[in-house]
């Protein structure tokens, strides 16, 4: 009793704890720690990976959804009707999204050019087709 106040009082208490604790009890914090920190990498594994690769490409055409494409991959698709009517062509790659080519008017779509963030759009207002950035997880069915 007297020696750990003693201890207490010297302000060396912790130093005192470790040295004095069993073996078991210390192997045991040890794997913990060794536990939180493998935790800790998976959680920051997953985020990393969940702000690399969760974003979709959406397509809508007068308001309705056509498609979906993965940002992550690689992808061209063919909005409308390429050989008799109006078309755009949506292109995916490098993680980044744009029109490559359409029959419309104004090419407003095609000069928007490349995006890739959450919340940039691209509208072809003569075709009524939207392309735009969404996060995986709120795609809706
Ligand atoms: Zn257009």
């Amino acid at each position: 009793m007297t020696k750990s106040d003693n201890h207490e009082s010297t302000g060396k208490a912790p130093a005192f704890f470790w040295k004095n604790m069993e073996k078991k009890t210390k192997n045991t914090i040890f794997l913990v720690g060794i536990l939180l920190v493998f935790s800790v990498i998976g959680l920051i594994v997953q985020k990393l990976k969940v702000s690399d690769s969760g974003k979709v490409v959406v397509v809508t055409v007068n308001g309705y959804r056509t498609a979906t494409l993965d940002l992550d991959h690689d992808a061209e698709k063919i909005i409308g009707d390429k050989e008799h009517g109006d078309y755009n062509i949506v292109q995916v790659k490098d993680g980044k999204a744009r029109v490559s080519e359409a029959n419309c008017s104004n090419q407003v779509c095609v000069l928007t050019g490349e995006i890739s963030k959450e919340g940039e759009i691209i509208a072809c207002l003569p075709h009524g087709v939207l392309v735009y950035i969404e996060d995986r997880e709120e795609e809706a069915p």
